[in-house]
């Protein structure tokens, strides 16, 4: 369990990396789905009762053929799903190393190469999304989740200062943040675990192209204010969820200055676009945003588990924060460099060092390579998509596509399930269904790994042909 000689560790490095192999050889033949017969994996696994030690190289056995057998291959070419690329293996060969050393990320003094280099990593991608070098913070997170909690509870230190002490009852009328209603979920999830609740979100209706009507919004605060309510808070969403609807940030940013919202953009995928000259004018506005949410585990191809929040206010992050504690190594008077004080988690792992040695190996030139080459393939996927006689139904520039049969529109659902099923089944290609403005069903496609080639593209074609008959 713990080993202390350095061959027999070595040889057990290799048993994982072996696994690892094993796996990505199969890959290329499997379906994109295997087994989801939950009866099965239950008692595969219930075999294991913990009674007695097993050698090591069955349950590497074990493990390896479950992974093969019982999962979604999201890491698979074939694969366009939601945001979930394979991930990059410099990262993962990071991954490694970070959890081997296993730094402790709470204080500075315990790990004063780990912090300074996710220091330096947050003021590189503030200046990516146009922050100054000088007024750039935030942190490393476990997700986009956790980054637009961490947006919220800013927002409401902020705008309301005696809520880090006095909690929702510090505010005197009820606060209100607005995002609009193709945002993702986690907005609403984040306002509920900051004790505001679902209802102190006001999602704002879109436009034709998904994005939120500036207009409606400057009613609703209006409409709002006049009942007495608080509004804090404006998130933007650059890329949203299902349909790849980019919010009209500078519209956004002007509304959240007259009106005195702390305006965050919500970009956990979108968000590497600003790592490309071509397109990231896209995002243009965002530099605006009191916060940003970027997802290094989204598009830019790091193991799940690490997500960033971004600021430019340089003090915010102690003022939510800070706590004092008798037991923790200690800076004096040097909050500014202790995570605990300066995020939501305590220990952490080095998340940080995943995304160093992506971006130390391959440089910004290297993301800047792949998201072209994504979008290229998206334009592809979408040309060939209208050659094939499919209609698309969101016009994001970014590489996901939501499409219907010509003619079936709103009361196709059973019909483009149907087909969604079908082509999965093939094992060709993994798609899904979403509903744009919570009303149009539609297949969805999104490019989301960095070798899937025009050969997937039209193996997904043909799937969808052969499965719309
Ligand atoms: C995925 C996603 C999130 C949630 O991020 P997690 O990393 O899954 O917690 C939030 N916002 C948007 C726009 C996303 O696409």
């Amino acid at each position: 369990m713990f080993i202390t000689d350095p061959e027999e560790r070595k040889k057990l490095w290799m048993e994982a990396v072996t696994a690892v192999e094993y796996y990505y050889s199969q890959l290329p033949a499997l379906p994109v789905t295997g087994s989801l017969n939950g009866e099965e994996i239950r008692s595969e696994i219930a075999r294991f009762r913990f009674d007695k030690p097993i050698d090591r190289e069955r349950v590497f056995d074990f493990v390896s053929r479950c992974f093969v057998t019982y999962n979604t291959h999201t890491i698979s070419p074939k694969y366009f799903g939601l945001f979930d690329p394979a991930p990059a293996s410099i990262a993962v060969a990071a991954e490694f190393l970070a959890a081997a050393i296993n730094p402790q990320l709470s204080s500075w003094a315990q790990s004063p190469f780990a912090v300074e280099v996710e220091r330096h990593l947050i003021r590189t991608f503030g200046q990516l999304f146009g922050y100054p070098e000088s007024d750039s913070d935030g942190t490393f997170t476990s997700g986009g989740m956790e980054a637009n909690h961490t947006a919220i509870l800013t927002a409401l230190a902020r705008k309301f200062p005696a809520f880090p002490d006095e909690g929702v009852q510090g505010i005197p009328d009820q606060p209100i943040l607005y995002a609009s209603t193709e945002s993702h979920h986690s907005i609403v999830k984040a306002a509920r675990l900051c004790g505001l609740g679902d209802r102190a979100v006001h999602r704002i209706p879109v436009d034709r192209s998904l994005k939120m009507e500036v207009g409606s919004l400057r009613r609703q605060i209006e409409i709002d204010r006049g009942f007495g309510c608080s509004p804090f808070m404006l998130v933007g969403t650059a890329g949203a969820t299902s349909s790849g609807a980019i919010d009209p940030l500078e519209d956004l940013a002007a509304v959240a200055r007259s009106n005195d919202l702390w305006y965050h953009v919500d970009v956990a995928w979108g968000g590497a676009v600003a790592f490309s000259r071509r397109h990231r004018a896209l995002l243009s506005g965002i530099n605006q945003a009191d916060s940003i949410t970027i997802d290094p585990h989204k598009w830019l191809g790091i193991p799940r588990g690490v997500g960033t929040f971004l600021t430019r206010d340089k003090t915010i992050m102690n003022r939510t924060f800070a706590v004092r504690t008798a037991y923790m190594p200690r800076i004096p008077d040097d909050l500014a460099r202790d995570p605990f004080c300066h995020s939501m988690t305590w220990s952490r792992r080095f998340s940080g060092l995943l995304v160093f040695f992506v971006m130390a190996v391959a440089g910004i030139e290297g993301y800047e390579a792949m998201v072209d080459r994504q979008m290229e393939l998206g334009d592809y996927l979408r040309s060939e998509l209208d050659i094939a006689g499919w209609e698309i139904l969101n016009d994001s520039p970014l590489p996901v596509v939501c499409f219907t049969g010509k003619g079936v529109r709103a009361s196709g659902k059973a019909y483009l399930e149907a087909i969604r099923d079908s082509v999965v089944a093939s094992g060709e290609a993994w798609i899904s269904i979403t509903l744009l403005d919570a009303r149009v069903p539609a297949l969805r496609a999104c490019i989301t790994n960095s070798s899937t080639a025009k050969e997937d593209v039209d193996r997904l074609i043909n799937a969808l042909k052969l499965s719309s008959y």
